[in-house]
């Protein structure tokens, strides 16, 4: 018996296909009236009426972050600006901002399926749901917050920081499901530890937990702290924010909503489709937003599709963890390095603190890597031939994984720059070329 929030999360995937073909047609007609795509399309001979089905999707151009930007402000709307209800920008975690644009209907559906996401991992109308994410133009904010109202839930909007009245919140009203970005979670982790503040106190029973790529041992770290499952939560402000993919109670991979996103997974450097399993970039359109489509929009975010049925049922294909942004690519001494393969040593480490930081360097002609890492306070007050043993052992570790060795600094739990949103693990030091 499954409890779904909506029917569409058990079609099948003919019935998706097809409504996919149907939606993709509609939305194609719609883009062509915006000034943007009315452009490009005239530019490439692309008549809406030529796309018939999902399958012609390969026969329309990419959308790129610098398209978005060059159709600032509001170049990419299907109607006039007056019949949009809101705007939220990008958090330009990569450069400048860009606005998506939301009609009444847009952001109905949006809520519908920030609702949906949350009702599969188990919330429901009588929990207590506290948002601790940054409201404004960040998405996760609002998205969140109306997606729980839609649900049912008591919701409290408590934004992004303030650690100490965030636990009064959660005690006082007894919250009982979250939505905290990960490296958040951690910081508020250590604080609690700093002001020996028992989780116990806390009712939390479900975490959401997305908005920055994070490892599988962050997630099992932020479960065995606070006692929650904890859900990735995956989603961009270009295709609305929260709610493009979800993890369901198998943990195990993002069903993404195929009735309101075609997802495709291309080589970033050619621009072909990977073969089915590998990793290479997500490309989305939107099948249901009215007032700024998006054809065929690149991510730049790493993952793949995973093979086989999920055992919830769901229909829809599930997604592996984000692995990271193709600009995030580390190239240092001729090796590629993600940061996530840095967190997954580290936070394996039972020593290794709630925070951590690569810092980027060039000494003379040659580049080096150091890791701050944060030691739990019980590690720290320990001799100087057991701190040097850890050290060495970290950089071992991380050597094992990415094939440089860096220089390792043991600093004190929450010593090291915490930001407000998504966090920022790469300081890159070295003189531009
Ligand atoms: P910005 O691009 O400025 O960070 P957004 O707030 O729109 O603005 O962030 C969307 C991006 O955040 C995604 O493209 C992805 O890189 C990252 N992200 C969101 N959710 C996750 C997640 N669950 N795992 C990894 N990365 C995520
Ligand atoms: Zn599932």
């Amino acid at each position: 018996m499954h409890h779904a929030f909506c029917p569409e999360e058990f079609w099948s995937q003919d019935t998706l296909r097809a409504v996919q073909s149907t939606r993709l047609q509609t939305i194609i007609e719609a883009a062509a009236r915006s000034p943007f795509y009315g452009q490009r399309f005239a530019e490439l001979g692309i008549r809406p009426e030529d796309i018939r089905s999902v399958d012609d999707i390969r026969n329309l151009p990419c959308t790129t972050k610098d398209d978005l930007r060059a159709a600032y402000p509001d170049k990419m709307l299907t109607l006039p600006v007056r019949q949009m209800a809101r705007l939220h920008a990008s958090s330009g975690t990569t450069g400048a901002a860009t606005v998506v644009y939301y009609t009444h209907n847009d952001l109905a559906a949006w809520a519908d399926l920030v609702a949906r996401c949350m009702h599969m991992t188990g919330i429901r109308a009588d929990d207590t749901f506290q948002n601790i994410a940054g409201y404004g133009l960040f998405t996760g904010g609002l998205g969140f917050h109306y997606g729980a109202e839609r649900l049912g839930c008591l919701t409290i909007p408590a934004g992004a920081g303030n650690s100490k009245r965030q636990l009064k919140l959660l005690e006082d009203f007894r919250v009982t499901a979250v939505h905290i970005i990960p490296s958040y979670a951690l910081h508020l982790a250590s604080v609690m530890e700093e002001m020996d503040f028992d989780p116990k106190r806390l009712s939390l029973r479900i975490a959401l937990i997305g908005a920055e790529p994070h490892t599988e041992a962050m997630r099992r770290r932020i479960e065995a702290f606070f006692g929650v499952r904890a859900y990735n939560s995956y989603g961009l402000s270009e295709m609305n924010g929260p709610g493009v993919a979800f993890e369901c109670p198998e943990q195990n991979g993002m069903h993404l909503w195929e009735d309101a996103y075609i997802a495709e997974i291309i080589d970033p450097t050619t621009g072909d489709p990977v073969p089915e399993g590998q990793m290479g970039e997500l490309v989305l359109t939107t099948l249901t937003r009215e007032g700024m489509p998006l054809v065929r929009y690149r991510t730049r975010d790493l993952t793949r599709f995973l093979p086989g049925h999920c055992p919830c049922g769901r229909t829809h294909r599930r997604i592996d963890r984000i692995s990271g942004r193709s600009d995030d690519m580390i190239i240092l001494k001729g090796v590629n390095i993600y940061p996530m393969q840095v967190e997954s040593v580290l936070m394996d480490i039972p020593e290794v603190g709630q925070n951590y930081l690569i810092v980027l360097e060039r000494e003379g002609f040659l580049d080096q890597m150091r890791v701050k890492v944060e030691v739990k306070d019980e590690f720290f007050v320990e001799d100087m031939r057991a701190l040097k043993a850890l050290q060495q052992r970290i950089a071992a570790k991380l050597r094992d994984e990415i094939l440089i060795t860096p220089r390792v600094d043991l600093v004190e739990s929450n010593s090291l720059p915490k930001s407000e949103g998504k966090a920022v693990r790469v300081q890159d030091l070295r003189p531009k070329q």
